[in-house]
């Protein structure tokens, strides 16, 4: 990439001052935190996954000493969700997609604050932490991810672990690593895909062809059914099919349309739109929507319970000087992590603008790239580019700006860590 792609890339064009700045960031010399740039702000951060690292590092990045970074997470590593799919066929450890906070407080002075934020009081301009601390702010970001809406039947907490969806990555992962390989040679495997706009439209078909592949190996006769509630593949429907028909015929049965009413996990029943079906695992993804902290605060405004942003500034439409970015919110834009760190960097950008009397980049631009693993050995990708369309106020879809791969292939599944890593990097160190 270069300096003036960088710039298109991050959606920053600021003043001259700033501009300079970032000639640093240009030479690839990132970790670079300006002593001071004469902006001045208290930025708290909830949740520290792909947007919520990202926005406070470039906060700091871009803002400088005088701009504080306060992150709040609950856990102590974040786990990532990319090439967690990786983990059911034993390709990778949940511990290789761990990620810690010791970087982003060392090398940009964010102050990282173990916790779970309760309540977020916006016209006090103040967070609430479950162990009562209240955290002061000029600007506050969530980002907390999604949370789950609850299949019928599947309440308790009992056939939850009997039924994982494992779409968030850490113990359900491993339970359904586990009932996987406790499959017997020509089970069933039943997974059931929720309506959009849900996290990682990819997901589930790149699940369905890893699973399917590793059953071929190691329980010859098992069948993957795929319950789709969309009425066909959301994502790479070309190399989708491919992998579904061809490269795992007789394994796959995707059935697009398909609506859940419940599911039994005693009987490991699903009672579906096309009659009852029994398996040995059932991988049920519900459908979701913005995380609890954004729920309860009254900030999910969108249909779906999603919050509503401007996307100039990633600012709630209800609540002035707090700002929603990754895949709690409601825009045009895919719920993936590659958005999600792009999302936080038109964000930061335009959060230093406004500490700084500026107004927000009019025309940000974002681009999201994906790989799909196919088999253990290839895959699949997808990328897209999203450009703001004053006309509708949203970011759209740029001409010829959605492609898939050409074709599948082990190239692309080389490159595929390559991305991987340069993504963490840029969000985590
Ligand atoms: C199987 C699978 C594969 C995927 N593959 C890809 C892929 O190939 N490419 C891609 O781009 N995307 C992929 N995704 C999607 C990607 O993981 C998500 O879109 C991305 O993680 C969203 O980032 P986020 O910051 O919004 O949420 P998250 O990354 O989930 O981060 C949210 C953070 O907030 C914390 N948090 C929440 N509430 C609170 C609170 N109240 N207090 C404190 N902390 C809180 C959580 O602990 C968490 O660390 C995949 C997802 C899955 C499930």
């Amino acid at each position: 990439m270069n300096r003036r792609d960088f710039f298109r890339f991050t959606g920053f064009g600021a003043s001259a001052a700033l501009l300079s700045r970032l000639a640093d960031a240009a030479t690839g010399q990132l970790g670079f935190v300006p002593t001071n740039t004469g902006i001045k702000g208290r930025v708290v951060v909830i949740g520290g996954g792909m947007a919520g690292a990202t926005v406070a590092k470039y906060l700091r990045l871009w803002g400088g000493s005088g701009v504080t970074v306060t992150l709040v997470e609950r856990d102590a590593a974040y786990t990532s969700n990319i090439l967690s799919n990786l983990v059911l066929n034993g390709q990778r450890t949940l511990t290789s997609l761990q990620f810690g906070y010791s970087t982003l407080a060392s090398r940009y002075g964010i102050k990282v604050v173990r916790g779970e934020a309760k309540a977020i009081d916006h016209v006090g301009h103040k967070v609430l932490l479950a162990d009562g601390t209240s955290l002061p702010y000029d600007r506050l970001v969530v980002a907390p991810g999604i949370e789950f809406n609850v299949i019928p039947g599947l309440e308790t907490a009992a056939a939850q672990a009997k039924v994982p969806h494992a779409w968030k990555a850490g113990a359900q992962t491993t339970t359904l690593k586990n009932q996987i390989a406790a499959m017997p040679s020509g089970g069933t495997f039943v997974m059931t895909i929720p309506a959009k706009p849900y996290r990682c439209p990819p997901g589930p078909y790149e699940r369905a062809c890893v699973v399917a592949d590793w059953l071929k190996r190691y329980r010859p006769g098992s069948k993957v059914i795929v319950l789709d509630a969309n009425s066909g593949i959301l994502a790479e429907p070309e190399n989708f099919s491919h992998a579904f028909d061809v490269i795992h015929q007789g394994v796959i049965d995707y059935h697009p349309g398909v609506t859940i009413n419940s599911i039994n996990a005693s009987t490991m029943t699903l009672n579906t739109s096309m009659g009852a079906l029994r398996a040995n695992v059932i991988n049920a993804i519900p459908s979701q929507r913005a995380g609890s902290i954004l729920t309860a605060s009254g900030l999910a405004n969108a249909p779906g319970q999603w919050a509503d942003v401007n996307v100039l500034t990633y600012q709630s439409t209800v609540a002035p000087g707090v700002h929603i970015i990754g895949d709690s919110s409601a825009t045009t834009q895919p719920k993936a992590g590659h958005i999600a760190n792009q999302e936080a960097k038109i964000c930061a950008d335009a959060i230093v603008r406004l500490l700084a009397g500026l107004s927000p980049d009019p025309a940000p631009v974002t681009n999201s790239a994906c790989y799909s693993p196919i088999t253990s050995q290839t895959a699949s990708w997808l990328s897209s580019r999203f450009a703001y369309d004053p006309a509708t106020a949203k970011m759209a879809l740029v001409a010829g700006g959605l492609v898939e791969a050409p074709s599948i292939s082990k190239d692309n599944y080389e490159e595929m860590f390559k991305w991987f890593n340069t993504l963490m990097e840029d969000s985590f160190a």
